[in-house]
């Protein structure tokens, strides 16, 4: 049993938690992927950090018209 949280397996927020597992990268920004966090992924099999990042790297931008 841990010392700090007096859990086994330690709670997620204890300072001896294994850190969450990284599960693969943004591929448009880099970040790590953890399991602990939502992800997004395309039909390509590409993963996003957020949406933001999916829409980026297809190269969808939001547009307005503009008469
Ligand atoms: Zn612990
Ligand atoms: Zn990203």
């Amino acid at each position: 049993m841990c010392e700090m949280c007096r859990r086994s397996p330690c709670h997620p927020r204890c300072p001896n938690a294994d850190p969450p597992k990284v599960i693969g990268q943004c591929v448009q920004c880099g970040q790590d992927l953890t399991a602990d966090y939502t992800y997004y992924s395309d039909a390509d099999g590409n993963l996003y950090c957020s949406k933001e990042c999916a829409l980026d790297y297809i190269g969808v931008t939001e547009e307005e018209y503009d008469e």
